[in-house]
């Protein structure tokens, strides 16, 4: 079958060479986690955890093998997010680094949930800028799950006082797609974001859509999904308007009330954006996801 191109998710083989992610002592990190969820990971079979850090991101993990795949992709998005975001350059004055602690057994996997909320969507527990993820070295992600949850980590570094879920969510999800997608290309993998279309009799009318807290458990997927596209539609519109609009909304100002201001001349009122946006939001896109990448 040929050469087959070495994926940052793939376990062993790949990462043990000169990237792979060096083993730091705990207390020779740069860095420190004042998230109390940390110190309840580590304190789940104390002895196993071995550290590490990259430029942006501190790692707490019990093998390198399966720390420096996340450590590769984590960076990964990291600059993506920055670019696509525009914040090249606000990042380099924040020089904080968002811990990521990677569970490799089931059993003490499902001991830590019990103090975290999991993401319906990826599985992984996001709280106050940190991550905590399972990785099973036996098994590959081919997904964007580990990317969407990354996004999660920059997007708080950026807008530390919380962004609305929809966006929250929608941009993990527009970002991660895409970036998986560069990802895999530079790979020579062929690959095309997906994103997915939504039913008409499953759409969530926007002013509910924006004021939601969480994802409904009843429609989580169309949440998601929905979300995504609102985030894409609003993006390709015009993109320094959504950046602007990103800004705002971190700055918790009502959507309803930014949107006409921000998008002038393209929507007077959510509704508007509402009439516009169900039209797109049910198209089949599979392949017209603009690369944020090149
Ligand atoms: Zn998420």
């Amino acid at each position: 079958m040929g050469t087959v191109p070495l994926r940052a998710d793939e376990p062993p083989i790949a990462t043990s060479g000169l990237n792979a992610l060096t083993e730091v002592e705990f207390s020779q990190l740069s860095q420190r986690d004042p998230n109390p969820l940390g110190e309840k990971a580590l304190a789940i079979h104390p002895e196993q955890w071995k550290h590490g850090e990259t430029e942006h991101f501190v790692y707490h993990f019990a093998h390198s093998y399966v720390a420096t795949p996340v450590s590769v992709e984590a960076e990964f998005h990291y600059r993506v997010v920055t670019k696509e975001l525009e914040r090249e350059r606000v990042t380099e004055t924040i020089d904080t680094k968002s811990h990521i602690y990677i569970f490799e057994r089931p059993e003490e996997w499902q001991q830590f949930q019990v103090f975290g909320k999991l993401e319906p969507w990826s599985g992984g527990i996001h709280s106050a800028g940190s991550l905590f993820i399972q990785r099973n070295p036996a098994y590959k992600f081919s997904n964007n799950l580990l990317g969407h949850e990354i996004v999660h980590l920059v997007l708080h570094r950026l807008y530390s006082d919380a962004i609305p879920c929809w966006l929250d969510e929608g941009f993990a999800q527009y970002a991660s797609k895409a970036a998986h997608a560069s990802y895999e290309r530079a790979r020579r993998y062929i690959a095309k974001p997906h994103s997915d279309a939504i039913a008409e009799q499953d759409f969530i009318p926007l002013t509910a859509l924006v004021t939601m807290t969480h994802p409904p458990s009843d429609r989580v997927e169309t949440f998601y999904d929905e979300s995504e596209r609102l985030v894409r539609f609003l993006a390709s519109t015009d993109k320094p308007s959504f950046l602007a609009l990103l800004d705002a909304l971190a700055r918790h100002q009502p959507f309803e009330t930014v949107l006409p201001r921000i998008y002038t001349a393209r929507f007077a009122s959510v509704l508007a954006l509402e009439e516009k946006f169900r039209e797109y939001a049910s198209k089949d896109f599979g392949t017209s996801l603009q690369q944020m990448n090149d």
